[in-house]
């Protein structure tokens, strides 16, 4: 079983700050690259840690709010003057192609790649990538507009006993930001390895957290305790909040084996 690593390239929410970027990471697993979300600055702190752009495999965008896509067409672009070739494959809502296809149109009339978009529903729950070690599936949220996480799993093929055979999971990462507490995917994602929810606000806020559709320190803990997971790991900060270490405190006072999610960082697993 290969080792997992997780990069954190940005760890705030909407209104990035000098301490936090908005969303995005990279998830290695078996060799490949995926990036999930790809807000503002993401190619920036990439460079900064010195991960180059030409080793990212595939795309994944859990919904259209501009602090999880305003960094691709960037990216994009700087993908193809770095002269790419291998295609890149997009999954998100359908209507990232309408917004994008014009402005690549525009700016990269050249694109030295292909791009594939591919449409998901994320208000269903989908395998939406699969190869012979890897396997995606969406895990629907509750957010202000159609959001999805996704779930990532590590898999093996094992004899089924008939003749044939089954896609066993070995290592699990889970993805799901952005959303409102929401207990509908629990199941879904019992036993992760690792668990990223969001933690937009501490429950002192607990009213305003509600009325954007985000989650609170406590709640990101009590999904993670429900759902078995091994460990927990929160972001998506608040601008609010200037201390992180309250919101570890919140969760870990719930849920000991949590983490923060810090730009530049990388978590093995
Ligand atoms: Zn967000
Ligand atoms: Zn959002």
């Amino acid at each position: 079983m290969g080792e997992a690593r997780l990069t954190i390239l940005g760890s705030g929410s909407a209104r990035p700050t000098f301490q936090n970027s908005p969303s995005g990471q990279i998830l290695e697993l078996c060799d490949k690259s995926f990036l999930i979300d790809c807000g503002e600055g993401v190619q920036i702190t990439m460079a900064r840690m010195g991960i180059r752009t030409s080793r990212l495999y595939n795309i994944f965008i859990s919904h259209l709010h501009g602090d999880h896509c305003f960094g691709l067409l960037g990216l994009l672009s700087s993908l193809s003057m770095q002269g790419r070739l291998q295609p890149m494959h997009i999954y998100a809502h359908a209507d990232l192609e309408k917004l994008l296809r014009p402005q690549l149109d525009y700016y990269c009339k050249d694109l030295s790649y292909e791009i594939f978009f591919h449409a998901i529903n994320p208000r269903k729950r989908a395998v939406i990538f699969e190869d012979r070690t890897v396997q995606v599936e969406t895990v629907p949220l509750k957010h202000s507009v159609p959001c999805c996480g996704f779930l990532f799993s590590e898999t093996h093929r094992q004899p089924d006993g008939e003749g044939g055979f089954v896609r066993v999971p070995r290592k699990r990462y889970a993805y799901c930001s952005d959303t409102l507490y929401t207990e509908r995917f629990v199941e879904q994602i019992e036993g992760v390895d690792m668990l990223y929810h969001e933690s937009t606000f501490l429950e002192a806020q607990a009213k305003l957290c509600r009325a954007v559709m985000h989650s609170t320190a406590s709640q990101a803990a009590k999904i993670a305790t429900l759902a078995k997971a091994r460990r927990l790991l929160i972001g998506h900060f608040s601008a609010r909040v200037i201390d992180h270490t309250d919101f570890l405190n919140e969760a870990q006072s719930l849920f000991p084996d949590t983490l923060l999610a810090k730009e530049g960082e990388i978590l093995t697993f």
